[in-house]
């Protein structure tokens, strides 16, 4: 029986082959599955930054907090590009320190999120979630050693051309549920559901050092 792993997910317990990593909401109790924390550029507030960075403290030794995320760069929100880089920097030494890879939300930023992955030459991986760029932006980002989790709404272009060993898939928060997304990227990379799935467990044996 394959495993399907879904990156980032909103909703708890939503596939019962799966393994999700749920986005865990600050203030709520912990989950009893896979999870990441941080805060969101949209939901992003001084006062909310203290909270993320002391929750994050605090639970870093729970065995189903596998992430820090999603958290990143968004140049079409509201909130204030220096608060976002502010909360954003923080998240990074967080994941260094308590050795928990990144997932980043990045929109309209890739310039500013490539100069710090070269200035931080961070250990941990940095996967970008619910990415939707071009074939050469992809190239770009693999080049600096980003990975790439793709959504049911992706570039096929870039799908088809993207190394798989960089590759994971995502349900975020639409209605598409994960096997789906399997389906889906295995038809336009024309291999077989089981294969994808192999590929995919193995990228999170290794970037995200589960045991499954
Ligand atoms: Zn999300």
């Amino acid at each position: 029986m394959h495993i399907f792993f879904n990156l980032h997910t909103h909703k708890d317990g939503e596939h019962p082959d799966g393994i999700a990593v749920l986005d865990c909401p600050l203030g709520n109790d912990l989950p009893s599955s896979y999870y990441s924390v941080s805060l969101h550029p949209w939901m992003l507030l001084p006062e909310k930054l203290d909270q993320a960075v002391d929750f994050i403290s605090h639970n870093h030794l729970d065995k189903n907090f596998i992430a820090i995320g999603e958290c990143g760069l968004d140049k079409l929100c509201e909130t204030s590009f220096d608060l976002q880089t502010v909360a954003f920097r923080q998240m990074i030494e967080l994941s260094e320190q308590y050795e928990k890879p990144l997932i980043i939300h990045c929109v309209k930023a890739f310039d500013e999120l490539i100069s710090m992955k070269k200035e931080y030459l961070p250990i941990q991986p940095w996967v970008i979630h619910g990415f939707r760029g071009n074939p050469i932006q992809a190239k770009q980002l693999i080049q600096q050693g980003f990975c790439l989790s793709f959504g049911p709404k992706h570039n096929i272009e870039t799908i088809k051309n993207v190394p798989l060993w960089a590759v994971f898939t995502e349900t975020d928060d639409s209605d598409c549920p994960i096997d789906e997304v399997y389906r889906l990227v295995a038809s336009e990379l024309n291999i077989s559901v089981e294969d994808l799935a192999g590929i995919i467990r193995n990228n999170a044996i290794k970037y995200l050092k589960l045991a499954i």
